[in-house]
């Protein structure tokens, strides 16, 4: 079976509500990040080395030179999200995040967007302004990352913030209608599988509509680079990646949306593991697992049923 047909899939979500494909467009807002600039910490979160997952150069265009640049993807369906992905897209003035997110939703069949963000960086008004794209009938999705729901972990990697910062920004974009994406990472250094267990418990707890699972990898220019150099940092073989994940999605009600199940970056800047080079492996295989020993929710009871 594909994974689709196991998991509570973004895509297959999106193709069951709006009847066809919709891509996402990643698109870069050029902003920066309050945990790199000094507002909340210096060097940024341990594991973080941005450049690893965007292309640099796009900063300097505008949204709609990035739009243009999508030309090709944008033929690949003909609904888009628009997504905010790079730093931290909401920590800038309201009124230029305004004219960027509208310059998004002005591009063609452009059904809404995506933001991701840290928990302390959602302010009042830019609440007000998504909750406004929202009532106007967009889809609006807050990615937040997390990473655990450990406060001590996320001291060790430094995040700034805390899992009750989270907690309460996740429950007030809800109850406005903005939908919240979770990103959880596995492996973190000395959490393991019990921790990741607890994570989704709490996050669970708190209330999510979304989840990304990403396994750490160690990416050059991180400060986490520098302990795996030293062979300081333990990280996941790909099958105790697809062993946690899986257990973790067959631990998930069904109504939740997995944006994604794992992450990829390239080399050189990625320095370990090399298995997370390969996007479709760790998908394949947590697809294989869960063929065996049961779909989404499963293990709660609430299996998920394709369409
Ligand atoms: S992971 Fe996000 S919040 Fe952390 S330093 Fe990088 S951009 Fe900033």
């Amino acid at each position: 079976m594909q994974l689709h047909e196991l998991v509570n899939t973004f895509g297959q979500d999106l193709r069951r509500r709006y009847g066809e494909r919709v891509h996402k467009l990643t698109l870069h807002g050029g902003f920066s990040c309050p945990n790199r600039d000094g507002t909340i910490g210096r060097g940024g979160c341990t594991f973080c080395n941005v450049a690893s997952f965007t292309d640099e150069k796009v900063q300097v265009q505008s949204i709609q030179e990035q739009l243009q640049d999508r030309a090709k993807e944008i033929k690949r369906a003909s609904k888009y999200l628009a997504y905010f992905q790079a730093y931290t897209s909401t920590y800038a003035e309201v009124q230029l995040l305004k004219n960027m997110y509208e310059q998004a939703l002005s591009g063609a069949d452009i059904v809404g967007l995506c933001v991701g963000t840290r928990p302390d960086c959602v302010s009042d008004d830019v609440f007000a302004l998504l909750a406004g794209y929202v009532n106007q009938g967009y889809e609006v999705w807050l990615e937040l990352g997390l990473q655990s729901a450990n406060n001590d972990t996320l001291k060790r990697i430094n995040r700034g913030h805390d899992f009750e910062v989270y907690a309460d920004i996740a429950a007030k974009a809800r109850s406005l209608g903005i939908k919240v994406c979770t990103h959880l990472i596995l492996g973190l250094p000395k959490e393991g599988r019990s921790d990741n267990l607890a994570t989704l418990d709490a996050v669970l707890e708190a209330g999510t509509d979304g989840i990304k699972l990403h396994g750490l990898h160690i990416v050059e220019g991180s400060t986490l680079a520098r302990a795996w150099k030293a062979g300081k940092i333990d990280l996941l073989s790909l099958e105790e990646y697809v062993s946690i994940a899986s257990e973790m999605i067959q631990k998930t009600p069904a109504h939740i949306v997995y944006h994604r199940v794992s992450s990829s970056a390239r080399r050189p800047t990625l320095l370990a593991p090399l298995w997370c080079e390969n996007r479709w492996l760790p998908m394949t295989e947590i697809g294989r697992q869960l063929d065996k020993s049961g779909s989404q929710g499963i293990l709660i009871g609430d299996s998920f049923i394709p369409d």
